[in-house]
């Protein structure tokens, strides 16, 4: 049997088709022939190879250890069509959504379940090869999630949009009920990050982003207000709608400009998490940390624990209000040209 998957051979170079004979897993490994992958915006900084970190300077990835070529792809749904000798838990036909944040497996941190903090990532699509394929081979059954009765288009993108958007709430989920919760930027994250707040029990959900489109998305998605990031005066509408300042603030755009808005708009006490990965920096006088009691974190993917919980959530409450285009996996390198050049409203996934 032969399998074709999309590679980046060179970084910010097309993607190349490769065709390869699939794999037979080993030991405690899962074949999976794919179903569905979504494409997702951080597979933007994965081909281009870095990370703008401010001031001019890059964080190159492949100085950090991405290996190329590599299939990208970490949203992954696919049906086992073949198990190692040593895998258990999954049998042939099982339809399963993938964990790609992955560790070593063996160090406290994997201990604790925790491997998306390890420090020897391992994760699919981005250190080993991921979906953007038609199979893809997954270290162990460990990674692997019955979706109950969700379709795999539906659930791909809670593997990472789905997974980053919980996490990130679950870390202001102290005065999730009773504040309101503020969310910079709704493009497939952030409208996630919306309907999920929603369904953890926020009562008003304020959106803010520059783009309308991406506005009227967050409202369709269950947002109660929406704020234009671009107007000079955002910060103090922010303080308006949230009654002198939001006691939470997810930014899922991570630019300079977005965490400033973030940190000017939160009451004292208040609670700044950063999920995007569009680059910059900020200057914070010391002084404001315990001044203002402020806590300015940042969150990365979530843990196998949040997906098992992400997964009860949404089976029980229903999908996320994120619009979702299905397109062939041919068409990867034209789906992640049009996440580039701004055109997607919520998330495109690959079938194969
Ligand atoms: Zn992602
Ligand atoms: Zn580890």
């Amino acid at each position: 049997m032969r399998m074709r998957s999309y590679q980046v051979c060179e970084c910010g170079a097309p993607l190349k088709l490769a065709e390869t004979d699939v794999p037979t897993p080993q030991g405690a490994q899962v074949l999976l022939k794919m179903l569905a992958a979504g494409v997702c915006h951080s597979d933007l900084h994965i081909w281009d190879g870095y990370y703008e970190v401010g001031g001019g300077k890059r964080l190159n990835l492949v100085e950090r250890g991405i290996k190329l070529p590599l299939t990208m792809g970490h949203e992954n749904v696919g049906e086992v069509i073949e198990v190692g000798p040593e895998a258990s838990g999954v049998k042939v036909g099982d339809v399963r959504l993938v964990n790609p944040w992955i560790g070593c497996g063996q160090c406290k941190v994997c201990r604790r379940g925790e491997e998306n903090l390890c420090l020897k990532p391992q994760s699919l699509g981005v250190y080993a090869q991921g979906g953007y394929a038609t199979h893809m081979l997954v270290p162990h059954t460990r990674h692997l999630f019955d979706i109950g009765r969700l379709s795999p288009r539906d659930a791909a993108p809670l593997a990472c949009s789905g997974v980053t958007a919980y996490s990130a709430l679950k870390k202001v989920q102290a005065t999730l009920k009773d504040e309101p919760v503020v969310i910079v930027g709704a493009g497939g994250v952030g409208l996630m990050g919306v309907t999920l707040a929603r369904k953890m029990g926020a009562s008003e959900v304020i959106a803010v982003d520059i783009d309308p489109a991406k506005r009227e998305a967050a409202l369709a998605a269950g947002a109660t207000k929406t704020i234009d990031g671009a107007a000079p005066d955002a910060v103090k509408q922010v303080h308006a709608a949230t009654g002198g300042g939001a006691w939470a603030v997810i930014d899922f755009v991570g630019s300079s400009q977005t965490v400033n808005l973030a940190i000017g708009s939160i009451v004292k006490g208040g609670t700044v998490v950063v999920v995007g990965l569009f680059g910059g920096d900020v200057t914070v006088p010391t002084p404001f940390l315990p001044l203002r009691a402020m806590t300015l974190r940042g969150s990365y993917v979530g843990s196998h624990r949040e997906i098992a919980e992400l997964l009860e959530l949404v089976n029980r409450t229903g999908m996320p209000q994120v619009p979702i285009r299905t397109r062939p996996l041919d068409e990867v390198s034209a789906a992640l040209g049009d996440l580039r050049a701004g055109k997607v409203v919520g998330r495109v996934v690959l079938t194969a």
